[in-house]
C-alpha cells in the first residue's frame, strides 16, 4: 500500500508551530507583518491571496493589504513597493501574480527589497539559493522539501527527477533536490524519452501543468511521487498532474491533490514571514 503523504497534516504542525514562534515574537516587542498588494481583481487571485491572509491571522502575523486597481501604474506599485521597503515595521511584501499585462513582472519582483522576498522570485535569492547560501526560497518546492522530510523520506544518494522547468517550481526544486544530496535531472517540455527519465526516479516530482498526464508508465515501482498540478476538472473537481488512481499501485508514497503539496505552499510562505524578522535592517 502506498503511503499518502499528508500535506494538510503537515502544513498544519508547520504553522502551529509557527504560533509559537510568533508569539514569542511578540513578547519581544516585535509584530510580524506581511504586506500583500494585489493588481485587479482576477477571481483566482483573490482567492489565493484571501487564503494567504487567513493564514496570517491564524498564525497572528499581521497582514497589510493593498488592493490596486487594474489600471494602476507600473511607477505607482514600484513607489508603493519603495515605501514598503523603507517601513521598519514590514518584515515581508508579497506581490500576488500575475500582474495586468501593462506592468513588467521582472521589474517589480526585482524592486522588492530582498531581505523582505518572502516568495523568494527575487534574483538575489534565486542566486543565493544556487550558490548555496540562506536566503528565501519559492514556498512551493520549500514545501515539498518539508514534505518528504517530515514523512521520513531519504533525499541523499536517492534519484530525483523534476519534471517541469518554471522559475517558480521546476528549476527551485531542482536545486533543493541537488541541496539534499540527491542526484537530479530536470525533464522539460523538449526532453526526449520522457518515460524512460521519468523511471529512473526514486523521487518523481510532477510539475508539469498538464491534468493526469503522469501515468504509472512513466513512474518506477516504489517511487515516491509528488504532485505539484492543480487543475479544477469537471464538476468543480481537483486533479493534479498525475493520474493518482492509476499510478498508487505502483507508487510507495504519494502525495493526493487537494491536500497534498497545495496547503504546504501557504505554511511555507508564512515561515518565510517569520523568517523575515531576523534580515530586518540588514
Ligand atoms: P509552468 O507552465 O510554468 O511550467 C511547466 C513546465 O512543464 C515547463 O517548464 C515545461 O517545460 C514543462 N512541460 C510542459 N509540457 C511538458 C511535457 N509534455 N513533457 C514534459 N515537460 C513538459 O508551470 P508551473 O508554474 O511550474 O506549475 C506547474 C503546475 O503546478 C501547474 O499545474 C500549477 O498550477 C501547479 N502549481 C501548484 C502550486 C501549489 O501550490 N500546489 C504552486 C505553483 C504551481
Amino acid at each position: 500500500m502506498a503511503q499518502v503523504i499528508d500535506g494538510k497534516a503537515v502544513s498544519a504542525q508547520i504553522k502551529e508551530e509557527l504560533k509559537g514562534k510568533v508569539a514569542a515574537l511578540r513578547t519581544e516587542g516585535v509584530e510580524v507583518t506581511l504586506a500583500v498588494i494585489q493588481v485587479g481583481d482576477d477571481p483566482a487571485s483573490s482567492v489565493y491571496v484571501g487564503n494567504k491572509k487567513k493564514a496570517c491571522a491564524y498564525i497572528g502575523i499581521r497582514s497589510l493589504s493593498y488592493e490596486l486597481p487594474e489600471k494602476t501604474s507600473q511607477e505607482e506599485l514600484l513607489a508603493l513597493i519603495h515605501e514598503l521597503n523603507g517601513r521598519e515595521d514590514v518584515n515581508g511584501i508579497l506581490v500576488q501574480l500575475p500582474l495586468p499585462a501593462h506592468i513588467a513582472e521582472e521589474e517589480v519582483i526585482g524592486a522588492i527589497a530582498p531581505q523582505k522576498d518572502v516568495d523568494g522570485f527575487h534574483p538575489q535569492s534565486v542566486g543565493k539559493l544556487c550558490i548555496g547560501q540562506p536566503g528565501f526560497v519559492s514556498c512551493t518546492p520549500a514545501g515539498i522539501i518539508q514534505l518528504l522530510k517530515r514523512s521520513g523520506i531519504e533525499i541523499a544518494g536517492k534519484e530525483c527527477v523534476v519534471i517541469g522547468r518554471s522559475n517558480i517550481v521546476g528549476k527551485p526544486m531542482a536545486l533543493l533536490l541537488l541541496r539534499e544530496n540527491g542526484t537530479v535531472t530536470v525533464a522539460h517540455s523538449k526532453t526526449e524519452n520522457l518515460k524512460e527519465v521519468t523511471k529512473r526516479a526514486d523521487i518523481l516530482v510532477a510539475a508539469v501543468g498538464k491534468p493526469r498526464m503522469v501515468t504509472r508508465d512513466y513512474v518506477k515501482e516504489g517511487a515516491v511521487v509528488i504532485d505539484v498540478g492543480i487543475h479544477r476538472m469537471e464538476g468543480n473537481k481537483l486533479c493534479g498532474d498525475v493520474d493518482y488512481e492509476n499510478v498508487v499501485p505502483v507508487c510507495s508514497a504519494i502525495t493526493p491533490v487537494p491536500g497534498g503539496v497545495g496547503p504546504m505552499t501557504i505554511a511555507m510562505l508564512m515561515n518565510n514571514c517569520v523568517e523575515s524578522v531576523g534580515l530586518q535592517g540588514k
